[in-house]
């Protein structure tokens, strides 16, 4: 098993996967409709690895399309990405994700069958989880009703895979990936306001936005801001070559789900302080009121990926805000 499609292979968690396939000896093929990324991270892939890679420009709810994907290049198992996942979004214009990620999901998994594909590994979220009643979470932790469309794409997306026993599916729930290749040739590159936490740190200390603002000081956590489980992206994208050597290695796997995190829960006010430190600079910011719809606390018990799939995270805070930084800095400016 070597040749992998990647769908939404351009995209931020994509591009460090399809770099570090390269670095175990896979073969990715990479499918994406640019409507998050741009071609620019394929250069970057392309630079790291030195290998001219695979690429389709479309999108995974053309059937005939990836069919033909599929079929022309001896696909051997898929990792999909390709979906939105801006949760403010998913609220305002809940058809478009369920059309995209669940309409995307049946789509490719349909064209797999016809051509006898039957592995792949599915991006999930902890957003599974909702507001857990206590942390760490293991996979065995409740399923809470999901708060966004996007989040119910998740829990719908574990759904449908678990009912196709034709699959060979393993379902990792990321936690919170942050960080960039250490290269600092691809990172991650938000459209227009950045909604997640640490680019909006980098563009502030970059001078793009002019202030960061702190979703409240007022919950029940050490020092009042919210606690998440913050992974390095380059660590996530190995949890994707894991579960393609257990999927090799375990045929008969019908549907398993694993949690990707560190087991470490940090609040915000720890990113922003090891940011500082790291990089050695200050960081406008004030304190604001809460986001709706934000989880309080929550952070993984990932032993399950550790025992079964072998994989545990090995990258530290430092490096996941050093390389973040890095990265917006060997950024053109005119890249925003
Ligand atoms: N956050 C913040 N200011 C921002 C963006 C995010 O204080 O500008 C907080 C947010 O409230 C949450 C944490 O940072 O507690 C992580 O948010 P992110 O959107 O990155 O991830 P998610 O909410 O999906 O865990």
């Amino acid at each position: 098993m070597k040749k992998i499609l990647v769908t939404g292979g351009l995209g931020y968690i994509g591009a460090h996967t399809v770099v570090e396939l390269v670095n175990h000896g896979y073969e990715p093929v990479i499918v994406d409709d640019l409507s998050n990324t741009s071609l620019n991270v394929l250069d970057g892939i392309q630079a790291i690895t030195g290998q001219a890679i695979t690429f389709y420009q479309n999108d995974v709810r053309d059937l005939n399309a990836i069919t033909k994907i599929l079929r022309d290049n001896q696909i051997e198992a898929v990792i999909h990405f390709a979906a939105f996942k801006a949760v403010g979004e998913s609220v305002q214009q809940p058809l478009k994700y369920y059309d995209n990620n669940i309409g995307g999901l049946v789509n490719l998994l349909k064209a797999m069958q016809t051509t006898q594909v039957k592995n792949i590994v599915f991006s999930s979220s902890c957003t599974v989880y909702g507001e857990p009643d206590v942390s760490p979470v293991n996979e065995s932790s409740p399923i809470k009703k999901a708060n966004s469309p996007y989040g119910n794409t998740k829990q719908i997306g574990e759904e449908i895979l678990a009912d196709c026993q034709f699959l060979n599916t393993v379902a990792l729930r990321y936690f919170n990936p942050i960080g960039a290749h250490k290269s600092a040739l691809i990172g991650e590159l938000p459209l227009g306001v950045p909604n997640n936490l640490v680019p909006y740190i980098t563009q502030t200390a970059a001078g793009i936005r002019e202030k960061l603002t702190v979703f409240g000081q007022d919950y029940n956590t050490k020092d009042g801001t919210c606690v998440r489980d913050y992974i390095h992206v380059t660590d996530l994208a190995i949890a994707h070559v894991k579960s393609l050597d257990y999927i090799k290695n375990h045929p008969d796997n019908k549907f398993e789900v694993y949690n990707i995190g560190t087991g470490n829960g940090m609040t915000v006010l720890e990113i922003l302080q090891a940011f500082e430190q790291v990089n050695d600079l200050k960081l406008n910011y004030s304190i604001g009121p809460r986001r709706a719809g934000d989880v309080e606390k929550v952070w993984a018990d990932a032993s399950k990926a550790k025992n079964i799939l072998g994989w545990t995270a090995q990258l530290d805070l430092n490096e996941m805000v050093r390389s973040a930084w890095a990265w917006q800095q060997n950024l053109p400016k005119n890249a925003i």
